[in-house]
């Protein structure tokens, strides 16, 4: 079985009471899925908690793309880009090719001879790398140098001021929130227990000092519970101080957060058939092209507030929206925009806390041990996040161990690649059979690969299901049903977060939506009338602090706007 749902949640929490696991992975956005996806698939006996709802942290609040990193070429860090371009060949290819789509982009150029030689050379590399990467095949198309009334053809509404001709160059793009989920739900098919909502409180360890377990706490009813394992692998990104202090050891890894913010527009408002990738003063914005909306980012400035809901700031949507219309024809102005989110980069500071403690080291992710018997890992980005935990995994096993239970995920597909090419083959058929166009098909393709045909049968059961949702009709209500029946929904507001994600691709955040997506989930996760209308009162008034919060001028006064809304648990 590959489902989460609340009974498979009951029953992982009745076995983690049980059992004393090989590894047991504390966190739950993409590196944690990736480490139990790691552990488990090695055959390991696994555990996964994770203290919100899975990908609530950083990584559902991404710029969505798996990517080498072309700006990193700049600082000569070819073995970094090297490695995350392996890994997004690996993903395009074998690992999630239903979730990850090559995408073009283009890189407007304003001087003519040197910028474009210097800037294909660079191209020019990464597509290198990323060949030599993939074994001598290519994943993506290589890059094509564009005259301006090219690139003004794939980007209609560029400034014609704002470039004298372009390369177009490829990279590749995921909804970051599904991956996770698609981790943690293939994990759970090869054995792991996983469950969130489920916060460690306290780290339990032997009269030698050694990590035993875990004192945790289901949040959702309040109940405390011991996890007992043999290794403990923290994967808690930005909480990584707060969380390995309960450790109480001098080990450990520093980490700070840096917010980085996106706008949301609609497809229609740009007729381009091409991303684009501008250099900022201080970083890169992207403008990426996805098939109902665009999204625009991102920003890089330091956060202090909480670490719970961070949230973009009325100066950090200008700022985007400056850089954007640097380049646009016709300037993106706050009506344009249709969601905001911001996230949390987890930046790991040059220094372990005790260099003593033995140390994996890499220019963009760390493993070391926090206290014998737990290890952290934190740094990276979604597109390494493979590699980062068969590197989690292998320090935490140590050498003999690892090398005779090697790690299998760089062939190992997530559930819903298996059978794809033969379920796409279907399309035409399917979208016949129940009245779907080929926008649909693709929609629904690019979300559940070869399950889509699971989804099917939750239609045929109950046809209301094949109806798309009235006030969002890009979704169909099987979604809302797949995104509790299968997919780890434990409230409404995971429905429009992480799964069906209303809340960023929609003007009112979806809030026209509640009532039929509560009446649909109510069904399925048997909530009563008095539950169903907490769950809508609780997302109704997460939306409005979210929108308070976007109009403040500084981050203090937008965290206190968004903590208006309480939380649903804990
Ligand atoms: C603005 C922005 C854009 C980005 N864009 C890209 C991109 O396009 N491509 C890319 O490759 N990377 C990108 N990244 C980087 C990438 O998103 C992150 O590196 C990655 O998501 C971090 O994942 P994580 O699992 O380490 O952390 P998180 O996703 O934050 O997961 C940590 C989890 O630990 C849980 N947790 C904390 N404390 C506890 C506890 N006590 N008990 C149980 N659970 C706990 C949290 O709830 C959280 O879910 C971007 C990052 C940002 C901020």
């Amino acid at each position: 079985m590959s489902v989460l749902t609340p009974e498979q949640r009951a029953a992982s929490l009745k076995a983690m009471r049980e059992t004393t696991y090989d590894v047991l992975v504390i966190g739950g956005g993409v590196t944690g899925a990736g480490i139990a996806l790691d552990a488990a698939s090695r055959g390991l006996t696994t555990a996964v908690i994770e203290g919100q709802d899975w990908a609530s942290g950083t990584s559902s609040r991404s710029s969505r793309l798996v990517h080498g990193g072309l700006r990193y070429l700049y600082n000569l860090d070819f073995k970094l880009v090297a490695e995350a371009l392996k890994e997004r060949g690996r993903l395009l290819t074998t690992i999630a090719p239903h979730l990850v789509e090559a995408q073009p982009f283009l890189w407007p150029l304003k001087t003519p001879v040197i910028e474009r030689s210097y800037s294909a050379v660079g191209v020019g590399m990464y597509d290198a790398l990323a060949v030599i990467g993939a074994g001598g095949h290519k994943t993506v198309p290589i890059q094509k140098h564009l005259s301006k009334k090219g690139a003004m053809r794939r980007f209609p509404e560029i400034k014609p001021s704002a470039l004298r001709g372009a390369i177009e160059f490829y990279d590749a793009r995921v909804d970051d929130a599904r991956l996770v989920i698609t981790l943690i739900r293939t994990a759970v098919k090869y054995g792991a227990q996983a469950a969130s909502r489920v916060k460690m409180m306290e780290i339990l360890k032997d009269e030698r000092g050694r990590a035993t377990g875990v004192r945790a706490k289901d949040l959702e009813t309040g109940e405390d519970l011991t996890i007992k394992a043999k290794r403990i692998i923290n994967a808690t990104g930005i909480w990584t101080e707060e969380t390995q202090d309960m450790a109480g050891g001098t080990g450990g890894l520093k980490v700070l957060a840096s917010k980085g913010i996106h706008i949301v527009i609609p497809r229609e408002r740009l007729k381009a058939t091409t991303g684009m990738f501008l250099r900022t003063e201080k970083s890169v914005l992207f403008i990426i092209p996805w098939q109902h909306y665009w999204v625009i980012g991102t920003t890089d400035t330091a956060w202090h507030e909480q670490l719970k809901h961070p949230v973009p700031t009325a100066k950090d949507i200008d700022y985007v929206l400056e850089h954007a219309n640097e380049v646009l024809d016709k300037p993106l102005t706050r009506d344009d925009i249709i969601g905001t989110y911001a996230g949390l980069r987890p930046l790991l500071q040059p220094k372990v806390l005790d260099e003593s403690k033995s140390t994996k080291v890499s220019r963009e992710h760390t493993v070391t041990e926090v206290i014998p018997g737990m290890v952290a890992i934190a740094g990276g980005k979604l597109t390494t996040y493979r590699v980062m935990a068969e590197d989690a995994v292998d320090f935490a096993l140590g050498k003999e161990l690892a090398a005779k239970k090697p790690s299998i995920t760089d062939h190992l597909p997530l559930v819903g690649a298996a059978g794809l090419e033969a379920a796409r083959n279907q399309a035409a058929r399917i979208g016949s059979t129940y009245g779907f166009d080929a926008d649909r098909m693709k929609h629904l393709f690019s979300r559940y690969g070869a399950e889509v045909i699971d989804l099917l049968a939750a239609i045929d059961s109950d046809p209301s299901l094949g109806e798309p949702l009235k006030e969002a009709p890009q979704f169909l209500r099987a979604e809302v049903h797949r995104a509790c029946a299968a997919e780890g929904a434990l409230h409404l507001e995971d429905i429009f977060v992480a799964r069906v994600r209303l809340n960023s691709e929609a003007r009112d955040r979806g809030g026209a939506a509640v009532d039929e997506v509560a009446e649909i989930a109510a069904k399925v996760l048997d909530w009563d009338e008095e539950r169903t209308s907490r769950e809508k009162e609780n997302y109704r008034a997460r939306i409005a602090a979210e929108l308070a919060a976007e109009e403040q001028e500084t981050d203090s006064a937008a965290s206190q706007e968004r903590l208006k809304a309480p939380d649903i648990v804990g």
